[in-house]
């Protein structure tokens, strides 16, 4: 039998998110079925609830870094059982056969990965809905294990936040003797600064609040420069082999190319949209650099980037909130105003509605 199950959605791009009701499947041979505990927030939940990139269909439950116990599986699940410590992240399902997902890239499923909210079930065709809710079935293949000592509530963030920055970190070969900068101090961009500090990288954060410094340097970073100021950028010209900005709106990324070293990369994986103002392509050929882009990770790097995390006692810095707080915590997201991820405690859930 499907399970009914109260949640938050949006059911417009310009109303408040509000207490929602809808089934969740009956579970399937190869489902595990969990009880969420936290939920992080992305901006990119923001994003999909206001409509920012054009696709969204309402109502949408947002919702991408979920943790939770598993409280049922299907008869064919061998990876998980009851009790069990999980986490889902930004995707749910794929082809699983492409040359992509063959290579365990299925954020890039050459017939589309299905993601966790604002996508349709492969199978129903019923739309996919995400972690702010009581429950969510998933198939065992996109359901990842928490390492043991993590904080359920700390690890959730992991589950977006982490892995997006874990990925253009590893492909950049981030590590000693690398010097990588984080433009912006958010969800993404203080995993970004503890994730490639525990991988000996020299650190910088390139931010444009001059109030963040001393919680840059606790979080892990080496140094930390004003982007809005010109001297103090020029003073790290031709620095960097990576820059990971997180930025998640319209912003001149002229100010950034000089501070890379010759055949330095900067990667995008906030903004998704044109550039303006233009982008300069003379520093780019004269220094041989790269401006890319990168989109989460698939599931064997994000058990990988878990796994990691569990060696080295890396978890989010969290404000947790309850459900009902969602909607100013979208109006303080959009202020720059979190230290750095909130994550909604689900109890809070049935108690609001
Ligand atoms: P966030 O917590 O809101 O952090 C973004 C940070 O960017 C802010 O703390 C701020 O840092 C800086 N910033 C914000 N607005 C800015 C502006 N107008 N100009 C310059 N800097 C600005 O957001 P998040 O959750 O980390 O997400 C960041 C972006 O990544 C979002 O767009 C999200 O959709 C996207 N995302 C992408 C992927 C992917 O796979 N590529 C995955 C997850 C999220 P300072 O105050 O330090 O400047
Ligand atoms: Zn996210």
């Amino acid at each position: 039998m499907p399970v009914n199950v109260l949640s938050y959605a949006a059911v417009s791009a310009t109303e408040p998110l509000r207490p929602y009701r809808f089934d969740r499947r009956d579970p399937r041979r190869d489902d595990v079925v969990i009880d969420i505990l936290y939920c992080g927030v992305c901006h990119s939940d923001l994003h999909a609830a206001r409509n920012d990139w054009g696709w969204t269909s309402y109502p949408i439950v947002p919702g991408h870094e979920i943790i939770g116990r598993v409280t049922a599986v299907g008869a064919q699940v061998s990876r998980f059982k009851v009790g069990d410590m999980v986490g889902v992240g930004c995707m749910v399902d794929s082809c699983g056969v492409c040359a992509a997902c063959g290579q365990g890239h299925q954020q890039h499923c050459l017939e589309g990965a299905t993601f966790t909210y604002g996508g349709a079930d492969r199978i129903d065709g019923s739309p996919t809905q995400g972690g702010y809710s009581e429950k969510i079935t998933v198939k065992q293949e996109y359901v990842l294990r928490i390492p043991d000592g993590l904080d359920p509530k700390g690890a959730a963030p992991l589950l977006c936040a982490g892995i997006t920055t874990w990925s253009p970190l590893k492909n950049y070969h981030a590590g000693p003797g690398t010097r990588v900068a984080v433009v912006g101090l958010g969800g993404l961009g203080h995993m970004a600064i503890k994730l490639a500090k525990a991988m000996g990288a020299e650190v910088t954060l390139l931010t444009r609040s001059p109030g963040k410094e001393d919680d840059a340097r606790r979080l892990g970073a080496d140094h930390v420069v004003l982007s809005s100021d010109p001297a103090r950028m020029a003073a790290v010209a031709g620095r960097f082999n990576l820059i990971i900005d997180t930025v998640p709106y319209v912003h001149d990324l002229n100010p950034y190319i000089p501070t890379l070293a010759f055949k330095g990369t900067l990667v995008l994986v906030g903004y998704l949209g044109p550039l303006e103002p233009a982008l300069d392509s003379a520093p780019m050929v004269m220094g041989s650099k790269v401006v890319a882009g990168s989109l989460i990770g698939g599931i064997p790097a994000t058990q990988e980037m878990l796994d990691f995390c569990g060696r080295h006692g890396i978890v989010s810095d969290v404000e947790v909130i309850g459900m009902p707080d969602i909607n100013d915590a979208y109006e303080r997201l959009l202020k720059s105003d979190v230290k750095y991820r909130f994550v909604i405690d689900m109890a809070t859930l049935r108690a609001a509605a």
